[in-house]
């Protein structure tokens, strides 16, 4: 006789089915809540693209907290990528995209986007081939995309605060010696001339002891601004001391330079500065030299001091060329 008792029958077999199947259901809807709001709470937008289709298949919820920007536009047209891209930067984040079908991964992809406010933000966003990632084994590629805006904003903070004098708002002494020494090489392999110069404000000690330091800052301040004024655009101009700055003129001959230079010590004389109703004026004294064969930076920066202190023993106030 045939026992049924310990076999389930069809129905009982398909009602166990049934509710194992709905548990499984429970558990991935709970498992997809936790993944979107884990991936809602990171500020770091997840995106993949069909690169046959030139489709977004998926982005994560910070896509519209990053960009500003509505998923559902994105997901429908590719268009709305392009649409976000700042427009100087629209030629690099094709190319480098362009570029991770080639080498699997691209991981420096730096660029700014345009958020539907307006505002302008600076993106890293890594990418990579993902070789079977579409449910129909399409190559997909994949994306980390995070905002580094306020990463990139101290970035410059610190390259300005490591090459500009904080008092005057021109370079410093290390940055220009830096950008002299690049100058300066350029010059020696095109066999180009260039001019050397240092200025030296004229009793600077006396405005100090006279008026107090805040003037003298504020002299220094005036001098630096006459210097970045005068100078052209390809020109480097620094504070490399106290009352000391330096100049040099790429591609300019002693007397081409000495131009500047007399300009420069004109609109140094017309400066005027007033203290507790006394007005004063302040006189630089420069000293020019330009490259010669066999020159190295420290020879020109040595021949330009000894001028300027020949300046200063003629009288202050005047230009030397040595
Ligand atoms: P000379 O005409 O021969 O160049 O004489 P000088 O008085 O200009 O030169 P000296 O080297 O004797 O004095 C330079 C002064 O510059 C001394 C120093 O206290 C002052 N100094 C240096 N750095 C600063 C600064 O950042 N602010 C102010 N206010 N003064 C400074
Ligand atoms: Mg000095
Ligand atoms: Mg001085």
């Amino acid at each position: 006789m045939e026992d049924n008792s310990s076999q389930p029958s069809e129905i009982e077999q398909l009602t166990l089915a049934l509710l194992h199947s709905r548990g499984e259901v429970e558990r991935l809807r709970e498992r997809e809540q936790l993944v979107s709001n884990l991936l809602g709470s990171i500020n770091v937008v997840f995106w993949a693209m069909d690169w046959e289709q030139q489709k977004v298949v998926y982005v994560s919820p910070a896509y519209e907290t990053v960009f500003g920007r509505s998923p559902a536009l994105l997901m429908a047209s590719f268009d709305e990528w392009r649409n976000s891209i700042y427009p100087d930067d629209m030629e690099f984040a094709a190319q480098s995209l362009t570029s991770v079908i080639e080498l699997g991964a691209v991981e420096q992809r730096e660029y700014r986007i345009i958020r539907a406010d307006g505002e302008i933000r600076w993106l890293s966003d890594k990418c990579f081939v993902s070789p079977r990632g579409g449910a129909d084994g399409t190559p997909l590629v994949v994306g980390i995309a995070e905002d580094i805006t306020e990463k990139k904003a101290l970035q410059s903070e610190l390259h300005r605060l490591a090459t500009i004098d904080v008092l005057t708002g021109v370079n410093n002494r290390r940055h220009f010696f830096d950008q002299a020494a690049t100058l300066f090489d350029e010059a020696r392999s095109s066999a180009r001339p260039l001019t050397f110069m240092l200025l030296d404000i004229d009793d600077f000690k006396k405005i100090n002891d006279s008026y107090g330091h805040q003037i003298g800052d504020r002299v220094l301040q005036r001098v630096a601004h006459c210097g970045a004024y005068v100078l052209r655009r390809d020109d480097l101009f620094g504070r490399i001391g106290g009352e000391e700055f330096a100049a040099i003129f790429p591609g300019c001959d002693a007397q081409q330079a000495l131009q500047v230079a007399e300009r420069l010590q004109r609109e140094v004389q017309r400066l005027q500065f007033t203290v507790d109703e006394q007005t004063f004026g302040v006189t630089i004294s420069q000293g020019l030299t330009s490259l010669a064969p066999g020159d190295d930076l420290d020879d020109l920066y040595i021949r330009a001091d000894e001028a300027m202190y020949r300046a200063k023993h003629n009288g202050k106030n005047c230009i030397v060329l040595g």
